[in-house]
């Protein structure tokens, strides 16, 4: 970048703003604490309380999640009552105005991001990445293609697979020291690519600490409940991680020049879990909201398509045929999650839930919406009250409430008809994490799933920004691209 009036924008996808600010106070993270010195901390509110999937695409799109209906790697198709994985082709991002403008515009890794034929710049997509699509690797244009396919490649693209238990320190340490390597050499072809290209306008993204976040989270809160005990030795191999990104983030810093506009930011953050409750899908059926078929009564393609997710899933197909015919609900829907739905009986089901990795996701089945949707626009209302009122007085054994709260997602009745999103978005209590859980007046199992994951999404997110422009001390996160496009 040696132009003037240039800008560096660097996503530090997942970071936590509080451990951030905590580790600059104690000088743990030096780049990050002199760009705060001649800059300004802004907050970042992002859509993540819907889903994290949903954050991403709002600031590469600068829409709302209800306009570019992406909350998760999967999505809803009501035309056909199915998901499908999700590819990004529809997303217009940001930067290509620019491109379109004469702009050169470098891009790396921004997660969900479809490349847009960036002539005079760079595009990477997906180098490595936390949130991988079904894509995978791209780069444009052809003449930086080189510079990317002969970097080393990150330690965790490599063939082996990191089985970390969050109660294995070496495996812990292993996993930390992945993520600071493949930092280290993110930096540096991203750094290649600057020297090379030099981009007006660039905009990069590490997503190391968010990989690390949700496997390494006790190392940073070792006395929280959820965790009982699982510390690690009392190392903080997450805090290493932040370290390693911080170095690599001062590394491009200190190559541009002071009248570069530099932005540091993160779209939402961590806090402890301990995987995530599975119980909203079976609990929607045992208080009658779904219903299942049984296995005898679907058809033979239907059949094939199950059989087909479970190979995926590498697991034994005929071991999962004899599980959704002899297996009570609960099992059905952890063995189907993620790359399928269990076979609902839709001509019974009112509300349904979607597959998750945080919150619980409910889908009404709508007329006119879904294909075979069976509730009436008029009913919608009531059916919606009537859930939400079942989960906020759910209690555990011992009566402790296990819905914090219900939120919707239609911003009004005539927009529901059009809603790509999950319609009603249920945030958990930390009791519906116990893994002592019993549902008062259910016989659901209330097991978690996912339990190595040690982290998981908060609000808000933040901005370290170091520039003449005059953002405000909060920002959308559909607004950050405002920021970008007027360095
Ligand atoms: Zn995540």
């Amino acid at each position: 970048m040696n132009t003037e009036n240039n800008l560096l924008a660097i996503g530090i996808d997942a970071a936590e703003s509080t451990l951030v600010r905590e580790m600059i106070e104690h000088d743990q993270m030096p780049a990050l604490r002199a760009l705060l010195s001649g800059g300004k901390w802004l907050e970042v509110r992002s859509p993540s309380t819907i889903g994290s999937g949903a954050v991403w695409p709002t600031f590469l799109t600068g829409e709302e999640p209800t306009s570019h209906g992406i909350y998760s790697e999967w999505k809803w198709l009501p035309e056909t009552m199915s998901l499908r994985r999700y590819e990004g082709h529809h997303l217009t991002p940001f930067w290509k105005a620019l491109a379109d403008r004469g702009v050169s515009v470098g891009v790396f890794d921004v997660p969900f991001a479809p490349p847009v034929g960036v002539t005079n710049g760079f595009e990477v997509c997906e180098w490595w990445a936390h949130d991988s699509t079904a894509a995978g690797l791209r780069v444009g244009p052809e003449m930086i293609r080189r510079l990317v396919t002969e970097a080393p490649a990150h330690p965790l693209s490599a063939n082996r697979f990191f089985t970390s238990t969050p109660e294995n320190s070496s495996n812990l340490q292993e996993l930390a020291d992945a993520c600071s390597e493949g930092a280290r050499l993110r930096g540096a072809l991203i750094q290649r690519l600057i020297d090379e290209i030099k981009p007006q306008v660039a905009v990069v993204v590490f997503p190391e600490l968010h990989h690390a976040g949700h496997q390494l989270w006790h190392t940073v809160a070792p006395g929280h409940s959820f965790y009982n005990g699982l510390a690690a030795n009392g190392a903080s191999f997450l805090r290493d991680v932040y370290r390693a990104v911080d170095q690599q983030i001062g590394k491009l810093i200190d190559s541009v020049g002071n009248t570069t506009t530099v932005m540091v930011f993160a779209l939402h953050g961590m806090r402890p879990a301990l995987g995530f409750p599975a119980f909203l899908g079976p609990l929607l059926c045992e208080k009658g909201f779904s219903a299942l078929t049984t296995w005898r009564s679907q058809t033979w393609t239907r059949r094939a398509l199950s059989l087909f997710a479970a190979t995926k899933r590498h697991a034994p197909a005929p071991l999962k045929k004899l599980y959704y015919s002899v297996t009570p609900v609960t099992a059905t829907y952890k063995l189907a999650r993620p790359t399928m739905l269990p076979a609902y009986d839709w001509r019974k089901t009112r509300a349904f839930s979607l597959p998750t990795d945080q919150y619980g996701w409910i889908r009404v089945n709508l007329i006119g919406r879904e294909s075979q949707g069976i509730v009436s626009p008029g009913e919608y209302e009531k059916l919606c009250t009537e859930l939400a009122q079942m989960l906020l007085s759910l209690t555990s054994e011992t009566g402790e409430p296990l819905v914090e709260e219900v939120r919707r997602t239609a911003a009004d009745a005539t927009s529901v008809g059009v809603n790509p999103l999950p319609d009603l978005v249920v945030h958990w209590r930390d009791a519906a994490f116990s893994s002592a859980l019993k549902i008062k007046g259910s016989k659901v199992p209330a097991e978690m799933v996912g339990k190595k994951s040690t982290g998981q999404h908060t609000t808000p997110g933040f901005c370290i920004y170091r520039g003449n422009g005059d953002p405000g001390g909060v920002v959308d996160a559909k607004d950050l691209y405002r920021l970008i496009a007027s360095f």
